[in-house]
């Protein structure tokens, strides 16, 4: 993919940049390395005032960087504001925090280990390379880079080829919020130039957000040279509605879980797994529902669903959405391509999927649902643990032994019971299964970047 700003709006292409030369990357990558010494010399409470510093361009810039975002990937104009917004609370966070997180650890006896003190205490590893998607182009990379810089590493961001302009901003903004130069540097590569930046002994570790094949290959890499890697891959969220639930508030919410973000997220309720006894009631309440929904210009306010990012990834939906039609599946609403210019797609409801249909198995990246009919309790365990991703997972119930249940039983990173899964800075964020592995958010997500140093005095 060239790296480019298409607006999937119209399709058309907005800017071409020229990518980095190699000799570009490596005075980047001495430039983080230089970083990485000169952030040894600052304290919590320094690179905090640098962090508030970022968080106040991004306040001040909301309306300008989210329209910037709306243009690169079509996500609606008040969802691109409030990823500003989020971005900006986040590094706050970590501004106030990361002192407490990473706050060194005594052990209350020493004598048990034959000391007289011993203590654990976290300290940066260095240069990481932050491999990003572009559906959150902004926060995607904050959530890495707050707490990584707060840390006193320095971060390398190679981001997703359509969102250069997201990522041009972000090259220059913890040094205009006074971090040492090089603290953060955009790389201008495709995918296939990553694997020598890992490979750069400068560099110490990596995390990838996107998809399982760049996961797999980033962490075959990584794990070549022997380096720590986070990956946060794909999900195909289980949302499951019991009869004990409120029907039709789990329906209103079901579909600001599939569609927010034009439906590319990768937490987003992608399997509604409804037991039988409601079935019905929601199905109609949800297709209703999703069929009502306005498409069209994400910079209108009014507009619900905008375009998806990318032609390929729209022609990946269609894809998906017609194998499961040709094997005999039931399409509630939507299934259509509107009559707009740009990569749009209708939001989309899909029932009684066949066993061999993709659906049932791949991620469905846009706005299409697939609902399943489950007899009990069993079986909608049996359904939402049959994928491959164990992202997240949301059950709507009243009653807590079904609860306990869900809770109990789900493979995923998360369970949220009556709601739809969000990512929160105070929460730790990650899968299992294909969906990934480590965690990035809270203390722990912070730590993964860190060398917990265990210290034992005689
Ligand atoms: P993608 O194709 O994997 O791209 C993600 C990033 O990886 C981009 O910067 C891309 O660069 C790069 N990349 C692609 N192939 C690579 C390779 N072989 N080696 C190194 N880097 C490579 O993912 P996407 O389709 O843009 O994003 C959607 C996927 O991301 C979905 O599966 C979604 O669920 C997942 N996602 C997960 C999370 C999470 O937190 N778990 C969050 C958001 C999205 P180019 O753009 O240059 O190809």
């Amino acid at each position: 993919m060239p790296i480019a700003t298409m607006n999937p709006t119209s399709g058309k292409t907005e800017i071409l940049i020229e990518p980095h030369s190699a000799a570009e990357v490596d005075e980047r990558i001495a430039q983080a390395a230089a970083a990485v010494e000169a952030l040894k010399a600052t304290t919590f409470a320094q690179r905090a005032e640098w962090m508030r510093a970022a968080a106040a361009i991004l306040d001040d810039q909301a309306a300008g960087l989210g329209e910037l975002i709306t243009i690169e990937m079509g996500k609606p104009i008040a969802q691109s504001v409030a990823e500003v917004e989020k971005s900006a609370k986040a590094m706050r966070f970590y501004a106030e925090h990361s002192e407490e997180f990473l706050a060194d650890v005594a052990l209350e006896d020493p004598s048990t280990v034959n000391a007289s003190a011993a203590w654990t205490r976290y300290e940066p590893l260095g240069v990481v390379l932050a491999v990003m998607p572009w559906n959150y182009p902004l926060w995607q990379v904050i959530r890495f880079a707050a707490p990584a810089l707060m840390a006193g590493n320095a971060g390398l961001l190679k981001h997703a080829s359509n969102v250069p302009q997201a990522a041009l901003f972000l090259d220059t903004l913890f040094e205009r919020a006074g971090f040492p130069e090089g603290s953060f540097r955009t790389l201008l590569i495709g995918g296939r130039e990553v694997g020598a930046v890992i490979a750069d002994p400068r560099v110490k570790a990596v995390t990838l957000t996107g998809s399982e094949p760049a996961g797999r290959s980033v962490a075959q890499i990584a794990g070549d040279h022997v380096k720590k890697a986070v990956l946060e891959l794909g999900g195909s969220d289980p949302f499951i509605v019991l009869p004990s639930a409120d029907v039709k508030a789990a329906a209103a919410t079901a579909v600001r879980a599939r569609i927010n973000n034009n439906g590319q997220s990768c937490i987003a309720g992608k399997r509604f797994i409804v037991h039988a006894d409601v079935y019905d009631e929601f199905a109609a309440e949800f297709a209703t529902q999703m069929s009502g929904l306005v498409i069209g210009n994400p910079l209108l306010p009014e507009t619900q669903v905008g375009p998806l990012a990318t032609e390929s990834g729209r022609q990946d939906l269609i894809d998906l959405v017609e194998d499961a039609r040709e094997k005999g599946a039931s399409i509630l609403t939507g299934g259509t391509v509107p009559d707009l210019p740009g990569w749009f797609y209708a939001p989309t409801v899909i029932a009684d999927l066949p066993e061999d249909a993709r659906l049932i198995q791949e991620e469905a990246f846009g706005p299409v649902a697939s609902l399943y009919l489950a007899k009990d309790h069993e079986d909608a365990l049996r359904i939402a643990n049959q994928t491959t991703f164990g992202l997240s997972s949301a059950v709507w119930t009243s009653d807590p032994e079904e609860e306990a249940f869900f809770v109990a039983g789900l493979d995923a990173g998360a369970v949220f019971v009556n709601g739809m899964t969000v990512s929160y800075q105070e929460l730790p964020f990650g899968g299992v299964k294909r969906s990934g592995f480590g965690r990035e958010l809270a203390a722990v997500g912070q730590r993964e970047f860190c060398n917990l140093k265990t210290v034992w005095k005689a």
